[in-house]
């Protein structure tokens, strides 16, 4: 069971904003709400001195109103890392939409939406994420321009999530190289965990590379669909995290690696879309090295998805998008043996090339 979300003993309920544990000096928080819609949204912008906020809104029916902030908050702080490592001038920002989609998602809310993005002139940038499409970054596109990851039709880089799949790809055969000594794929035992728009593609190329591949899902017609097309195996056991295998792959939602699932884990790599898989970045990072799990850090080897999109804002074309997604393979493989030689986590590792950027970048914009 995935569990992102917090308990209500973690919030500073005296201090609702400032003081949640996953508030991490975001520069704006922002409240959305419109009654005649039934929007209630949350922008979170966490920094922006690399350049505009950029993330894509997730649509989640979040338990309580504390859990969709604590999300944003967390995807957000993602967000900048994400831009930073993959050195692109963007901050952070995500937004999540309070509800089910399939029960509240109607064009009219979602321009909505998109106009409360308008009021912050550009110092945010919303895409797709996980309860969201294309389709509604058009709609969300008639009313401002700060949205990205419109249809190919209406003059955007489409749909990122092949690329951000290919970006995955291209940090688990890294991981699969350090952690086995060649990156071939072909007979590694995969778990991929959510077969949405990144695990499907990420299901095709790695059984098109020969990988012995394991879907789960909560989505029963999915779990066949997928399985059938690609000659993937169905799990069908009732714990993932116990499962023997080479490489887990989480791409459905985030802190799969947690207090309950860790010390079950029999993986040698862990390598997915999911962002902010681990729980606790600190505790679950070092609990990995210890078990000898090589940890593709998420925010690095997902972030094809933010290179598509940011296509749109710098207008750079199809072949730079797959390269510097491509540069994902030797990222990962750096940051992984720096990891090693400086005995640090390679989450920690990650973060901390990812923050030596923006404090480099803050004193040339402050000097
Ligand atoms: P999606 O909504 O298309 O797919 C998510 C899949 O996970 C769905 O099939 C859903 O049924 C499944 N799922 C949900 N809860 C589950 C559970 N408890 N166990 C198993 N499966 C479950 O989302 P997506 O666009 O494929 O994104 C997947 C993940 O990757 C998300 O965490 C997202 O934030 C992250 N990500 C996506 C992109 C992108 O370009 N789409 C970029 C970066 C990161």
């Amino acid at each position: 069971m995935i569990t992102e979300m917090f308990t209500a003993n973690q919030l500073k309920k005296e201090s609702p904003v400032f003081g949640q544990l996953s508030f991490d000096d975001h520069e704006q928080i922002v409240f959305c709400h419109d009654k005649d819609t039934g929007l209630k949204a949350i922008i979170g912008v966490h920094n922006t001195i690399l350049g505009p906020a950029l993330g894509g809104t997730r649509m989640y029916n979040y338990a309580t109103e504390w859990d969709a902030l604590n999300d944003v908050l967390r995807l957000s702080r993602g967000m900048t890392y994400k831009a930073a490592i993959t050195g692109l001038n963007l901050g952070g920002g995500k937004a999540v939409i309070i509800g089910e989609p399939s029960k509240i998602k109607t064009p009219e809310l979602m321009k909505r939406f998109g106009k409360f993005v308008h009021t912050l002139g550009g110092t945010y940038y919303t895409a797709e994420d996980v309860g969201m499409e294309t389709s509604d970054m058009d709609t969300i596109r008639e009313v401002t321009p700060y949205v990205t990851g419109i249809s190919e039709a209406n003059g955007g880089a489409g749909n990122p999530s092949p690329v951000t799949a290919y970006g995955v790809y291209m940090g688990m055969k890294a991981a699969t190289k350090f952690a086995f000594g060649n990156n071939d794929l072909k007979g590694k035992r995969i778990l991929i965990e959510g077969i949405g728009h990144v695990g499907e593609e990420l299901v095709r190329l790695t059984s098109k590379e020969g990988a012995d591949v394991v879907i789960s899902d909560i989505n029963q017609e999915r779990l066949e669909k997928v399985a059938k097309a690609y000659g993937a195996t169905i799990y069908r056991g009732n714990n993932l995290y116990a499962e023997a295998a080479d490489i887990y792959a989480p791409c459905a939602l985030g802190a799969t690696i947690n207090d309950k699932t860790i010390d079950d884990l029999k993986i040698k790599v862990i390598a997915g879309a999911a962002n902010n898989q681990l729980s606790n970045e600190e505790i679950h990072g070092a609990k990995l090295q210890n078990k000898g799990i090589v940890y593709a850090p998420d925010f690095l080897i997902n972030a094809g998805g933010i290179i598509n999109v940011f296509a749109e804002i710098e207008g750079y074309n199809r072949d730079h998008i797959i390269s510097k997604t491509e540069n994902i393979y030797d990222t990962t493989l750096d940051i992984l043996n720096k990891a090693k030689a400086t005995n640090m986590t390679t989450n920690a590792s990650a973060l901390s090339i990812a923050e030596d950027r923006i404090a480099f970048r803050k004193k040339e914009v402050f000097r």
